[in-house]
């Protein structure tokens, strides 16, 4: 290759430098386990709505930028106001813009790890400080450890995540009012896998509350290659929210897709029903395998092997085609796997290739 160079002509900003880029490791394997994608497509009817509104769409013209029919359809869903959703490019790019708007050079935001890499990752991207408080043993929240940094550093932004990436965990409704009852700032309850649990932030959103609750149309909507996220919070804060994203940002292919994708809500409960019932067989049976684990709210379970190294057992796995993310080395996970629930075919294939490794 011409062109390559030991030293790069111009320098990235001082902290983007020292940072890590954040991927989640692809391999070509038959079963994917790795990413909390849903295990199939939406309906055909969606896909066939979705080809019919791509014809006629018009290419020369700038779509809407205030996305009306999708605000307007989601706000439906939730029973609020359109002027309480925000849409953009997958709610990692929701988190950016909460970042860019309530974070930056000389603010704060705090996490409680271990949680979604993502948050804290945004948070750095953006200029923003990072305060990081530690979970329990069992990786729930330490609310006196809460208490204390939201006391000493009085974060503009507290992120919170229920069920929590990559634990499973869900936090109570009393813990997520305490937090809100407690921050000085911004709190943002990450909702990824909010149709997998039992319960919800969304009812406490309102006028008076600086509270967001963030979705995402990648797992419940099986909609992942979409790149697709919003979230539902006080008018105020959506309005500036408005001003700090890019200008048509959402394209019009994708306006049309997320608004025919709610007119499948009962395809979408019937397959939120099914993973969950699927999770509630694989931890079953991994419960008779020698391993740790964690109960789980969401789309995916955690677990540690007991008596082999999580690496050597991650690498088992694909060496029988099966990929799972591997958290072995992450801070506070020492040795952990995480498993996405997968067909039953898939988490067979997982269940039947941990067996033999383990054994
Ligand atoms: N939040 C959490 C907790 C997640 O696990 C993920 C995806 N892994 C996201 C947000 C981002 O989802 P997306 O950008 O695909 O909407």
């Amino acid at each position: 290759m011409t062109g390559v160079r030991s030293m790069p002509p111009v320098a990235p900003r001082d902290d983007v430098a020292l940072m890590a880029a954040y991927h989640s490791p692809q391999i070509e394997v038959a079963v994917r386990l790795n990413t909390n994608e849903a295990p199939g497509p939406p309906p055909p009817a969606f896909t066939e709505r979705v080809a019919a509104a791509v014809r006629e769409v018009q290419w020369h013209r700038y779509p809407d930028r205030e996305y009306r029919a999708l605000r307007a359809a989601l706000a439906g869903l939730h029973g609020v106001d359109p002027e309480q959703i925000f849409v953009a490019n997958g709610s990692n790019e929701v988190l950016q813009t909460l970042c860019l708007t309530y974070g930056g050079s000389g603010r704060v935001a705090a996490v409680f790890e271990p949680t979604y890499a993502l948050h804290s990752h945004i948070a750095r991207l953006t200029g923003t400080d990072l305060e990081v408080g530690e979970r329990a043993d069992d990786f729930s929240l330490d609310l006196d450890q809460v208490h204390h940094v939201l006391r000493s550093r009085r974060p503009d932004i507290t992120f919170l995540c229920s069920p929590n990436n990559p634990t499973g965990v869900v936090e109570s409704e009393a813990v997520v009012r305490e937090v809100l009852a407690a921050a000085p700032g911004l709190v943002v309850v990450d909702e990824a896998y909010g149709q997998f649990a039992p319960w919800s932030a969304l009812a406490l959103v309102d006028e008076e509350r600086p509270l967001v609750v963030t979705r995402t149309y990648s797992k419940t909507w099986a909609m992942a290659a979409a790149r697709l996220g919003y979230l539902v919070g006080p008018r105020w804060l959506v309005r500036e929210l408005d001003k700090v994203v890019l200008p048509y940002h959402l394209d019009a292919v994708k306006q049309a897709a997320a608004t025919a994708a709610l007119d499948f809500v009962p395809e979408m409960k019937a397959r939120v029903a099914s993973i969950v019932e699927e999770r509630g067989r694989l931890i079953a049976a991994l419960g008779d395998l020698p391993v740790d684990l964690w109960p789980s709210g969401a789309n995916f379970v955690l677990f540690r092997p007991r008596q082999a190294d999580g690496d050597k057992v991650w690498q088992g796995l694909v060496e029988r085609s099966v990929l799972v993310r591997n958290c072995a080395s992450w801070p506070r996970l020492e040795g952990c796997l995480r498993v996405t629930v997968g067909t039953r075919a898939e988490d067979d294939a997982f269940l039947a290739g941990l067996a033999e490794v383990l054994a």
